[in-house]
């Protein structure tokens, strides 16, 4: 049966199948979610299992978020990947502020979500001084399970385009 032959009831259905509607912001949504730009920023031994997600095995460039940017200016991805100390955590928090909106931040393993195995005072969990929006459980997490959060994250910033404006939406 060709195109051409179709009508009524069976062109409509076959017309609506091939069409996708959508609004302009969850266009963009889907964008952003496809090209996130990691800040370049370790903080411990979780770093080493941060940088190699942009190594050939998890290959986190297959996903658009391979382009790591030492400038805050120019990133939209916060990875606090380790443990954050008092004197640290000021120094985070203004990376964090740095950053334009929208903006992202994942807590990579225990150190960074609740201090982990330091039961001290000297260690302080992300969520004290920084909105975070993925927490990645591990002591270090394994890339894949960093890679993980990240497409969890994705799919939250698709399913919600407010997610990261922090002062327009609070
Ligand atoms: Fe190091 Fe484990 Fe803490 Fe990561 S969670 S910074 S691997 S001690």
């Amino acid at each position: 049966l060709l195109r051409g032959d179709l009508d009524g009831e069976e062109l409509e259905a076959y017309v609506q199948s091939r069409i996708i509607t959508t609004t302009l912001d969850k266009a963009v949504a889907w964008a952003r979610g496809n090209a996130m730009f990691p800040a370049t920023f370790g903080l411990a031994c979780c770093a080493i299992e941060m940088m190699s997600i942009v190594a050939a095995r998890v290959d986190v460039a297959r996903f658009g978020f391979e382009a790591f940017r030492a400038s805050p200016r120019q990133a939209d991805l916060l990875i606090l990947s380790g443990r954050v100390s008092i004197k640290m955590a000021p120094v985070v928090r203004r990376v964090y502020d740095q950053m334009l909106e929208p903006k992202w931040a994942i807590a990579m393993g225990a150190c960074s979500s609740s201090m982990g195995v330091f039961n001290n005072y000297a260690i302080v969990p992300a969520d004290k001084f920084m909105p975070v929006d993925i927490h990645v459980p591990g002591c270090p997490p394994r890339p894949e399970a960093l890679m993980h959060g990240i497409l969890k994250l994705r799919q939250q910033i698709q399913l919600d385009p407010a997610l990261g404006w922090r002062s327009r939406y609070g």
